[in-house]
């Protein structure tokens, strides 16, 4: 989209214009009918061209053009997520950086000030030429405070104002000092403090809210790692989340009730527990779950990692003690030559479980790794080995060991294969991301599903239970057996 000069009347039109391209651009996104591929394009293109058209535009026009934009991505946020509505608190998040808890979408009230005044000084030098006064009356300002006859140069003057505001190292002299070959990420730097700010608040009101819930799961996913998912694209390969699964992590990222789970609903477990409608029973609970098939598939996808890296591991009967008596067993076996083996222990752990939890970041990767070396840690080392908690959070955030190990592969993979460790990093981390939030995801919704049946035939039950004797399927087993713990 280029960006319009001329008439007043003329870019009302033209902004007119621009503002129908982009809801026809958003239209044709939902025709994708994928949500993952539908954010990546709304984050890497969508996001990008208003940048570029408030480099352009004088704030006092661009204002009616991000508040459409806003509009029309919260618009297509609800139909990524599944849902009709998302409060403003949601819609911020969202909008907050990945490693930050949000889906990395632009907030596009932060930029306009920051693009035009950096466009505006990149093109100085031409304004000078066809403007001659424009220097004379810009020194006049700084001397007198005297406003240009120009509208650029007025409303540069109250974008670079509002900008000191955020920033107090903003200084429109210092702006105007500034060489030519500092004016390459300026507007980023520009725009910083407004983004700062924005998730700094957004974070405060997570923290302050009334269901502290809420911070617990944003900071559980508030990583790079626990992120990484938002930014893998599909590849066939272990990268691919379905439409279901990505609608379901987003809206337990963004806290987002999930519309599969009616209000008042009681598990089926033996607490008679009342379902929360952001499904964290339904991750949690016991009974008829999927929990197993997650830490599997986490712990195939470190031995792939490993494996790549051309270490041999072995999975299953991983003794974590020399006394025979001990039945326990690691998860994962590897094997390194002129390196210590290492034994692994996975688990997937939730930072929603434990109301006492300590309000920390972390907490509850913490608390569980503790406690699986606190179990096994020394007699792994007495069979000569060493020992690493893979600890994960529900929402993705690794514990500190985890992180370690995970490290380590891709350093390991980097100089087996020579592709570059934080390439390799970046691989994997989306990798297992996705591993977590797919069965995260058919977990929850595997789980709902059994409830339902089980009222059904509840319900059939009675209606029928006086014509004959039918077993009831409350305790049925599906798949697993009802003892899948945590770890
Ligand atoms: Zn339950």
């Amino acid at each position: 989209m280029g960006i319009p000069v001329g008439s007043a009347e003329f870019l009302y039109k033209a902004l007119d214009k621009i503002i129908e391209d982009l809801t026809s651009q958003f239209d044709k996104l939902k025709d994708l009918r994928d949500s993952q591929t539908q954010l990546l394009f709304v984050r890497q293109c969508m996001d990008a061209t208003i940048t570029h058209l408030c480099r352009g535009l004088l704030p006092s026009q661009s204002a009616v053009l991000t508040q459409a934009y806003s509009t029309l991505q919260r618009r297509a946020l609800c139909s990524i997520a599944g849902v009709q509505s998302i409060t403003d608190l949601q819609f911020d998040l969202a909008r907050c950086p990945i490693d930050k808890g949000g889906l990395g979408l632009l907030n596009a009230d932060t930029v306009a000030h920051g693009a035009f005044v950096a466009s505006t000084l990149a093109t100085l030098p031409h304004i000078y030429t066809t403007l001659p006064e424009a220097k004379s009356e810009l020194t006049a300002f700084l001397a007198t405070g005297t406003q240009p006859t120009s509208i650029t140069l007025r409303e540069f003057i109250s974008s670079a104002a509002i900008l000191a505001e955020a920033d107090k190292t903003i200084t429109l002299q210092a702006l105007l000092e500034l060489p030519a070959s500092k004016h390459k990420h300026l507007q980023r730097r520009l725009n910083k403090k407004f983004k700062d700010n924005h998730v700094s608040s957004t974070i405060t009101k997570i923290q302050n809210h009334p269901d502290h819930q809420f911070w617990r799961k944003v900071q559980s996913g508030a990583t790079a790692e626990a992120g990484a998912w938002l930014e893998a694209v599909p590849d066939g390969e272990g990268m691919d989340m379905p439409n279901t699964n990505f609608s379901n992590a987003v809206r337990n990222r963004l806290h987002i009730p999930h519309p599969y789970i009616l209000a008042g609903m009681t598990c089926n477990c033996s607490s008679l527990q009342q379902v929360d409608q952001h499904g964290i029973h339904l991750q949690m609970c016991r009974h008829e779950n999927k929990w197993l098939i997650c830490h599997e598939h986490v712990v195939a996808d470190i031995r792939s990692m490993a494996q790549a890296a051309n270490l041999t591991a072995q999975p299953n009967n991983v003794r974590v003690s020399p006394d025979p008596r001990v039945n326990k067993r690691g998860d994962l076996n590897i094997i390194e030559s002129g390196h210590k083996n290492i034994v692994i222990d996975v688990q997937i752990t939730n930072t929603c479980s434990d109301p006492n939890l300590e309000r920390r970041p972390g907490a509850a990767a913490k608390q569980s790794e503790t406690r699986k070396n606190t179990k096994y840690a020394s007699s792994v080392k007495q069979l000569g080995a060493e020992f690493y908690a893979f600890s994960v959070e529900v929402q993705g955030r690794y514990g500190e060991q985890a992180l370690k190990l995970f490290n380590y592969l891709a350093q390991q993979l980097s100089s087996a294969t020579s592709t570059r460790a934080h390439v390799a990093r970046k691989y994997w981390a989306r990798r297992i991301a996705c591993t977590i939030q797919n069965k995260v995801a058919e977990a929850q919704r595997f789980k709902a599903d059994r409830i339902r049946t089980t009222e059904f035939s509840i319900a059939f039950d009675s209606k029928t239970h006086m014509c004959q004797q039918i077993e009831t399927h409350a305790n049925g087993r599906v798949g697993d057996s009802n003892t899948t713990y945590w770890d």
